[in-house]
């Protein structure tokens, strides 16, 4: 697939992060804020937040508050008023409609149970759909089919894009990932869907975001080609993993982010930034105009992930 040139008519950069309300703000997504915000600040960006609520079952009540009176304590600051996935449903209906009528849409019933025994009589990689409902309908009404989940049907075609830290990736979906779920059975719309129509909504040009993240952006891509959205430029930086190569989330542990000037100066470390020391630093201020100056995103390790103490 080759792809359509970025066209975002005069905005410059708009970059965002985007976090899910689901606990406190760790120090992997305080990595994941501060290289986008940066990024975006030293290129005269705006800077947007969104809570990404998409999937209620997950939601802890009051944690988007906590996050961003953390993100506020540490300095960040952010433009326009803060977004809510929940808040957006209507375009996720819209543009399931406008799939839907580009007949790349079909229902699917399938078990998890049911994939796995037809992976096992078959050729395909494990965890790729096999593809079982895409010819039994063509159309896909939701409304109607309460007990199905949307699946959309990926191309053969390879999807490729160039990373600016992690280089030229690409995938081919239909062997990599097979056709994928756009709207759950349990009547969510998937991640996937929700967070390139907010991209596009809020005319993101620029995401920065954790490693992994990378190989879910040629779904997003393939999702942008066919709903005729300009594509992002996309960086992705390494996940900080701990000592027994846990990732940073409430899975292992990860402590609320201490908002002071030493956590940040441990965060831009760990994106490969020559940062001064703590104490050459008045305040968390001046070491904000500091980084956004001094920021250089090809200094950031080109890893999946590197380690942390916390
Ligand atoms: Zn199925």
């Amino acid at each position: 697939m080759t792809l359509k040139k970025t066209n975002f008519g005069k905005i410059k950069y708009r970059g965002r992060f985007a976090p899910s309300p689901s606990g406190e703000l760790h120090f992997g997504s305080l990595l994941a804020a501060m290289a986008s915000y940066a990024d975006a600040r030293h290129f005269n960006g705006q800077w947007l937040l969104r809570i990404d609520d998409i999937d209620q079952a997950r939601v802890v009540a009051d944690s988007d508050q906590h996050i961003l009176s953390t993100l506020e304590q540490c300095g960040f600051e952010w433009d326009e008023s803060v977004s809510y996935q929940s808040q957006n449903l209507k375009h996720y209906k819209m543009a399931l409609k406008e799939l839907h009528q580009l007949t790349v849409t079909y229902l699917c019933s399938c078990s998890r149970k049911q994939i796995q025994a037809a992976l096992e009589n078959s050729h395909i990689k494990n965890g790729i759909y096999p593809g079982t409902c895409r010819h039994k309908t063509s159309q896909a009404d939701h409304q109607q089919n309460r007990d199905h989940a949307i699946r959309l049907k990926v191309s053969a075609d390879e999807v490729c894009f160039v990373d600016l830290i992690q280089g030229e990736y690409s995938q081919n979906l239909q062997q990599d990932i097979g056709d994928f779920i756009i709207y759950r059975k349990d009547q969510v719309f998937s991640y996937q869907l929700s967070v390139v129509i907010d991209d596009f909504q809020s005319q993101i040009t620029h995401i920065v975001r954790g490693y992994d993240l990378l190989d879910s952006t040629p779904r997003q891509i393939y999702l942008q080609q066919l709903l005729g959205y300009p594509v992002a430029q996309y960086a992705h930086i390494p996940l900080a993993v701990t000592e027994e190569n846990l990732k940073l989330s409430k899975l292992s542990q990860a402590k609320k982010v201490d908002c002071n000037l030493e956590t940040l100066v441990q965060a831009a470390r760990f994106l490969g930034q020559n940062t001064l020391d703590t104490k050459d630093f008045d305040n968390k201020s001046d070491f904000w105009q500091y980084l956004v100056t001094n920021w250089d995103i090809n200094k950031v390790p080109r890893m999946e992930k590197q380690m942390i103490m916390v």
